[in-house]
């Protein structure tokens, strides 16, 4: 990109999310145990670089930047996701590694490298779910079809924010 280019592009697209710095990647990568959030069950992400980082609460919705709310998954699961709700299964998948982020959470905060905010990251998935319509398409893997919000996915949801809900302060 020419340095002309460069000028078009910032204005038209202005930064107005944060790039993550390479160690964000570096810790979900260890706390995930290399796989990607959205596939568990795939071959495991080969270095922390070949994932990307997604606001698991998108950030089209609530801008939360916490490091609770950060994910790192294959750029092809990002990319599907995009800005949808993900489904209960993923949220429930996200909610089991709650713990771990808000204690790295906290030492990122020390070291200045990031911030972290457990109580207000749930209070905005509480948020998001609350106003979801009955039969809302959520968002359930790359090649899955939508699952629509349902009984069912009710259940899934409510069983994450009971689990999130123990562990605050
Ligand atoms: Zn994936």
């Amino acid at each position: 990109m020419d340095v002309q280019t460069q000028r078009l592009h910032r204005r038209l697209f202005p930064a107005t999310r944060l790039v993550f710095a390479r160690p964000v990647a570096e810790v979900l990568y260890e706390i995930q145990g290399g796989r990607c959030l959205y596939c568990p069950g795939s071959t495991p992400l080969r270095t922390p670089g070949t994932g990307q980082v997604d606001h698991f609460v998108p950030w089209s919705r609530f801008s939360n930047d916490a490091f609770e709310n950060l994910v790192l998954v294959h750029p092809s699961c990002n990319g599907s996701k995009n800005d949808r709700s993900a489904s209960g299964q993923h949220t429930e998948a996200w909610a089991e590694l709650y713990g771990p982020r808000m204690e790295r959470a906290v030492q990122l905060s020390d070291e200045g490298v990031f911030t972290g905010d457990p109580s207000r990251t749930f209070g905005l998935l509480r948020t998001s779910y609350d106003l979801l319509p009955e039969g809302f398409p959520l968002w359930d893997g790359r090649k899955a079809a939508p699952n629509p919000f349902d009984e069912g996915q009710r259940e899934q949801l409510d069983a994450a924010v009971v689990h999130i809900a123990s562990l605050l302060p």
